[in-house]
């Protein structure tokens, strides 16, 4: 029977992402992906990276993947596509306001010392289609900006490729084996594979895996819909990523046209990615009151994706101790494509020294035990 030292659950950029580190410090890595590489959540993503979040360990975390965003190019020889245009949060409520002074106080102290207030007049400078009528305020932080979730997945799939890891596309997980409460191997659509270890990378599938393996690992389906437009010079290629935060209604330049976002937060979990043009309808008339010249900017593309949503809207990193050897790094609520990076080398770390750079402990699975969840309230 094959064996290895690890099997990885998914291969999308998470589990792309940690193949390359783990391969990197020399562990006999096997990643099974039953569809294609980056094709479910990674492929319909945004490409937003931040760091302005509401709980220190995401800023932490996100500081690290930040820097390894900027310097992608040079560990992997290959392109991230990423540009530091900024993230501009759109405040229209006083308590969010409110919200946002403890974050940007929480962030100076742990060092995102560029992240600032800027007043509605300079938001409407920095991003001219925005309407600014009724802004209380928005934060800013130049260092965010965006990136290909396409570049970075093959750039990670293709150096663990060449360190050796074995990366299977269209291979089925179907089960997990456990005896006395350790993991001994993975059952496939194509053969059963020997291992003490197991990786949980599978996004909005994440519970699937959990339950072969006798666990219930939170995490729920949402859908999420973005559209792409044609060319429209007024929001030009330095334009910030703009989120007005009430709304969730985001855009960021995109080519020569524009990426639109927005939640349905009144839709229920499922796994339906279907595009729902009635809530399109929905969210270009939000698009006209928070930037109006969107309104008229003609539909290219549209398409949803999943979310990976856990209670607390924070991911699950690290090891689940009811069974040994199953590792989770899954439930990132949304934030997965900007974390991939820093939570596959902490992981790494975790696994390999007994100890990672940043602390990652206020992401493990057994938070959900103690009951002890702090949610993260900056999600769009
Ligand atoms: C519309 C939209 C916009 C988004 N925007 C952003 C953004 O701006 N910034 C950001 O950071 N994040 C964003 N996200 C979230 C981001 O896309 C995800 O958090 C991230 O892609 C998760 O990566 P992943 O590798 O964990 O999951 P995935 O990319 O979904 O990969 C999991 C893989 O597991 C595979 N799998 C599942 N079950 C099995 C099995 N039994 N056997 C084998 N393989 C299996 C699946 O086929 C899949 O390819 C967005 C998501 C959506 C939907």
């Amino acid at each position: 029977m094959e064996s290895a030292d690890a099997v990885i659950v998914g291969g999308g950029v998470m589990g792309c992402a940690l193949a390359y580190q783990l391969v990197k410090r020399k562990v006999d890595v096997v990643l099974l992906e039953r569809e294609e590489l980056g094709s479910q959540s990674t492929g319909k993503c945004a490409g937003g990276v931040r760091q302005q979040f509401s709980m220190e360990a995401n800023v932490r975390l996100q500081r690290l993947s930040v820097s390894m965003f900027e310097d992608f190019e040079r560990e992997t020889g290959h392109p991230a596509d990423f540009r530091q245009i900024g993230y501009l949060f759109v405040l229209t409520r006083p308590q969010d306001v409110e919200d946002f002074r403890h974050n940007m106080e929480m962030w100076h102290r742990v060092g995102l010392t560029e992240a600032r207030w800027v007043d509605a007049e300079e938001a409407s400078r920095m991003v001219p289609v925005l309407n600014v009528d009724d802004v209380l305020g928005c934060t800013f932080c130049p260092t965010d900006g965006i990136a290909s979730p396409a570049d970075v997945t093959s750039g990670y799939a293709s150096v663990a490729r060449r360190l050796g890891a074995r990366l299977r596309e269209g291979v089925d997980v179907l089960g997990i084996d456990v005896a006395a409460g350790k993991v001994q191997g993975v059952r496939t659509s194509r053969g059963d594979i020997a291992t003490r270890l197991v990786f949980n990378c599978a996004g909005a599938w994440s519970s699937s895996i959990g339950r072969m393996a006798g666990l219930e690992i939170p995490v729920l389906p949402y859908r999420r819909h973005i559209v792409a437009t044609g060319t429209f010079a007024a929001v030009p290629r330095t334009n910030p990523m703009t989120v007005d935060f009430q709304s969730s209604l985001y855009f960021h330049p995109e080519g020569d046209g524009v990426l639109i976002g927005m939640s349905d937060r009144a839709e229920p979990p499922g796994y339906v990615t279907d595009v729902n043009w009635d809530f399109l309808e929905k969210m270009f008339e939000q698009a006209a009151v928070r930037a109006p010249a969107l309104a008229g900017a003609g539909v290219k593309t549209a398409w949803a994706g999943l979310y990976e949503t856990t209670p607390d809207h924070q991911a699950i990193l690290g090891p689940v101790p009811e069974v040994e050897g199953f590792w989770c790094a899954a439930g990132f609520s949304g934030h997965g494509f900007m974390q991939a990076p820093a939570a596959a080398l902490l992981l790494s770390q975790l696994l390999l020294d007994n100890r990672s750079d940043v602390d990652i402990s206020p992401f493990a699975f057994t938070r959900f035990a103690r009951g002890s969840l702090v949610r993260e309230r900056n999600v769009i």
